[in-house]
């Protein structure tokens, strides 16, 4: 099998960081060795000499939505465009990020299943995870996306029915959503018992539960429910937000992973007064939940709107550092923690042997300006170069 070997000046590995001569030997779609020796390849090895670049794992986004279209309305897409054209858009869409160095991407909201059927029809892209259409009781958050579900009976099949079409993991709407009028994002969508009974139907099949939820008692329940990971994670009030200290301490205990959607397109109109204070203690909460011992997931909720295209994900790292997160954890939390989040962790996120080839080189060192992620020089999805 052909032997691969990209030599650069330094390696981040998903949790350190090496500076000085690095090479990664790759055979195949894996990740055989690293070497931080300064050792010459081996003689039968094909070198790929990238200087100057850091070699990073690719990048994973845990939270995106490959239908939408950013510049479009996520409604009117996929109920009034067919699959075809649907499609060719989410195939377009997770090209672009994967020219940006997210290799993997996990859908946390697809109609139809689309995204199962782009993965099975596409060896060449990132890879991709789905949740299906995420489980929304009739009328709620993102209703459109074909997931309406009631009861504990309802939410039971609607469980069964995603396991069925080979899902990854179960997306459910605790909370309504900032898109879908009906619900405010801070008001509960379900009682603890349909939450409840979601978890226990996805966990019998060995299946991880996440649920999207702004409001503290959805957030609340869907700890108490048993879930795997909570989306947003903003405590928004109707009024303003408040975060909960004891919440976030269970959450953090537990080990559940929360996805701080925070990757946006830098610019944008300014914000009424009042919701950029909102923003501002969202943001500053993203850092207490991370030094409360949180597992916090940079993520990008990617295409729900123009400032959220699909390759913003490495705008969240660069928000992320600014927040306080130090250069690692920030880098960890679009590699290594991301991975472990999507339940993918034994084989994505790392550079290491036996890993996933999916590697990404970017120009100087992003161990100390976080920027360098904008500044790819080369990416490789299971071992072929992009
Ligand atoms: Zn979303």
């Amino acid at each position: 099998m052909r032997l691969l070997a990209l030599g650069a000046q330094g390696l981040f590995d998903g949790v350190a960081v090496t500076r000085g001569r690095v090479m990664v030997l790759v055979e195949g779609d894996r990740i055989v060795a690293v070497d931080r020796s300064g050792a010459a390849p081996p003689p039968h090895a094909e070198v790929v000499e990238l200087t100057d670049a850091t070699l990073l794992p690719g990048l994973v986004d845990a939270h995106v939505h490959l239908a939408f279209d950013p510049m479009g309305h996520p409604l009117v897409d996929v109920l009034e465009v067919d699959d075809d054209v649907l499609l060719s858009r989410m195939r377009a869409n997770a090209a672009q990020a994967l020219a940006a160095g997210i290799t993997t991407m996990r859908d946390l909201g697809d109609a139809r299943y689309l995204t199962g059927r782009l993965r099975s029809a596409w060896a060449g892209g990132p890879e991709l995870l789905m949740s299906g259409p995420p489980i929304t009781r009739t009328g709620g958050h993102c209703w459109f996306l074909g997931g309406e579900a009631d009861g504990v009976d309802g939410v039971r099949a609607a469980v069964a029915q995603r396991v069925a079409a080979g899902v990854d993991v179960i997306k459910i709407m605790a909370t309504g959503g900032l898109m879908t009028p009906g619900f405010g994002v801070h008001e509960s969508q379900y009682g603890p018992v349909e939450l409840r009974a979601a978890c226990e139907a996805a966990h019998d099949c060995g299946l991880a539960v996440t649920a999207h939820a702004h409001g503290p008692r959805g957030i609340a329940e869907s700890f108490a429910a048993g879930v795997d990971g909570v989306e947003h994670a903003t405590f928004l009030t109707p009024d303003g937000v408040e975060f909960n200290a004891g919440t976030v301490d269970r959450l953090a205990a537990a080990g559940v992973f929360v996805g701080a959607t925070e990757a946006w397109l830098p610019g944008g109109p300014p914000l009424p007064p009042a919701d950029a204070v909102r923003l501002e203690q969202c943001r500053a909460n993203v850092v207490r939940m991370q030094r409360a011992g949180v597992r916090v997931v940079c993520s990008s909720d990617a295409g729900v709107g123009s400032r959220k295209p699909h390759d913003v994900l490495p705008h969240g790292v660069v928000l992320f550092a600014s927040l306080g997160f130090s250069t690692m954890e920030a880098l960890a939390a679009v590699t290594s923690v991301a991975a472990r989040a999507c339940g993918v962790g034994s084989r994505k996120g790392r550079l290491a042997p036996s890993f996933d080839a999916d590697i990404l080189a970017v120009a100087g060192d992003p161990t100390t300006d976080v920027r360098a992620l904008l500044d790819v020089r080369a990416v490789f999805r299971a071992g072929r170069r992009v």
